[in-house]
């Protein structure tokens, strides 16, 4: 109790870092008495309540972490007063389903800033952290569990109007949907009585199931990719028809490899796919032959590796059948891949309709399979005098021409400010992925470069490889602020960090989760 004689909540900001935050607004910061409003019953009795932490800070709502005089944590949202009565209001609807769909609600306290403005807070139970993962990376069973919360938040009337990862508690494996400020009625009330987790083994929605009568549902359903449609999601980024050749999708997904890394040549997504589909297929032979799953799994580099292999030679050998033509005298004018056949490992190219004499005879004589590991082909080199046979090996993308694939999909120029490939295929993060921030392929590209540029930089001075290895997520989060930075704001693992780089202190490194022994290194780059 104050010395004023006021009996509502005390609210103790002191521990505060002195950042800039909603509540300093308040009139007497560090401590502010707020009472809690009328209009809803506060489920808390009088107390002090220390505030610990800032959960989020955006432009204008704060979230904290506050403990009770009994040890209970809670998170007090501030924002404006309206939408915090809006969410109040939204929650009051939703009191069935507080403690399992949604956080349990305490109450609405009201205060007032110095300026005699009104203050708001929602104190909520405190539950799990916001999902930093795409909801596409999730299994099933967890798409379900969220989307079941949902669907029970529509039968309470609301319809969430921004359903997004930053909006999902994570909890052990249990999930609350929060952030229901913008919420609205749903109309007409929801019909849809599908339940998500009794149909994790299905591969499709009956369209025509009078259950699935909700378009909102459907289309979140669709959006976190609960039903694959009858597709193989490979590798967590390529899909591929379902077919006897290929193993289930719990196989691949306990086989899962890094193609396209670890070797020289760039791969365009077209091959990519291919060659991943042809590394699952060799997966489902050895199944079917008998091989135990278990073996698989400790051979999935070696088959990787027998699968890019013949790849490549299958490529370089399909080049030399055309030099051998060009070298009888022929010049083929409609090369494409439907006058290639194959046949165990080897090549004949057809529809000869399309030939013509070489005239002059072809002059070259470049050997494309003692070039596998060649960059670029020397223009000015005798053994390359055929235009013709040099384009069809560009189109083939034989030579990588100065440009290297990292973190599996982003094709990037070399540079020497970049480490060699090898020490790059050993460092891959998920640039951009798992964030609640979209980003583009051009924008992950930048973030890459900016990656792999802090590592060389700090490899050259002396940190070793291991070490880098060890400090991965440090470095996917540093390029991340650079890159925000350079933007005026900082999204860093899906919250917004509106108090400029010189603040972030330890305190919030912590929170972030980033190991001490990065300190050092953190002060390198930012002080
Ligand atoms: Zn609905
Ligand atoms: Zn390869
Ligand atoms: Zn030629």
């Amino acid at each position: 109790m104050s010395s004023t004689g006021f009996t509502g909540f005390t609210l103790q900001f002191r521990d505060l870092p002195a950042v800039r935050h909603v509540a300093r607004r308040l009139h007497n910061f560090p401590d502010c008495d707020m009472g809690p409003g009328r209009k809803y019953k506060f489920h808390l009795h009088r107390q002090r309540i220390r505030i610990s932490e800032i959960l989020y800070s955006g432009k204008r709502t704060t979230v904290y972490l506050g403990r009770c005089t009994n040890g209970t944590e809670v998170v007090l949202k501030f924002t404006d007063p309206e939408d915090i009565l809006a969410e109040a209001g939204a929650y009051d609807v939703m009191a069935d389903i507080q403690g399992t769909a949604v956080p349990y609600i305490y109450g609405v306290l009201h205060g007032k800033d110095r300026k005699g403005g009104k203050m708001s807070c929602l104190v909520m139970e405190r539950f799990g952290t916001p999902l930093w993962r795409e909801f596409r990376t999730l299994t099933k069973q967890d798409k379900a569990k969220i989307l079941d919360k949902l669907v029970a938040i529509h039968h309470t009337g609301l319809h969430h109007m921004d359903f997004a990862e930053r909006n999902v508690l994570v909890e052990g494996d249990d999930y609350r949907i929060v952030d229901f400020e913008s919420a609205e009625e749903h109309e007409p009330s929801c019909s849809w009585t599908y339940k998500f987790i009794d149909h994790v083994d299905d591969d499709d929605v009956n369209d025509q199931d009078p259950c699935v009568d909700c378009y909102a549902v459907k289309s979140w359903a669709e959006q976190m990719e609960f039903w694959d449609h009858g597709r193989l999601l490979l590798c967590n980024a390529i899909f591929a028809p379902k077919s006897d050749k290929l193993p289930s999708q719990s196989v691949v997904d306990s086989m899962e490899t890094f193609i396209g890394l670890n070797m020289k040549t760039v791969y365009y997504p077209e091959e990519t796919k291919k060659i991943t589909v042809r590394y699952f297929e060799e997966v489902q032979r050895r199944l079917k032959g008998g091989q135990p799953l278990e073996e698989l799994q400790e051979q999935r580099d070696w088959i990787t590796y027998l699968v890019h292999k013949q790849w490549h030679e299958e490529r370089a050998k399909l080049l030399s059948k055309m030099v051998a033509a060009h070298h009888a005298g022929l010049l083929h004018l409609d090369f494409a891949e439907r006058n290639v056949l194959v046949k165990d490992g080897d090549y004949r190219i057809i529809d000869l309709v399309h030939v013509k004499p070489h005239d002059p005879p072809c002059t070259w004589t470049y050997d494309f399979e003692e070039h596998l590991e060649d960059e670029e082909v020397d223009d000015m080199g005798p053994t390359v005098q055929c235009r013709s046979l040099k384009s069809w090996a560009e189109q083939m993308q034989f030579w990588d021409h100065g440009v290297v694939l990292v973190c599996r999909t982003l094709l990037i120029p070399k540079s020497n400010r970049l480490p060699p490939r090898h020490i790059m295929d050993d460092l891959i993060t998920p640039i951009g992925v798992g964030q609640n921030s979209d980003y583009y392929v051009d924008d992950r590209k930048e973030i890459a470069v900016e990656y792999y540029t802090m590592i060389w930089e700090e490899m050259q001075s002396g940190m070793t490889l291991e070490e880098a290895k060890q400090h991965r997520n440090y470095f996917t989060y540093l390029a991340h602020t650079k890159w925000h930075a350079a933007r005026n704001e900082v999204y860093v693992l899906g919250l917004v960090w509106t108090i400029g780089l010189d603040r972030l202190t330890a305190n919030y490194l912590c929170h972030l989760e980033i190991p001490n022994d990065c300190f050092e290194l953190h002060k390198l780059y930012y002080t």
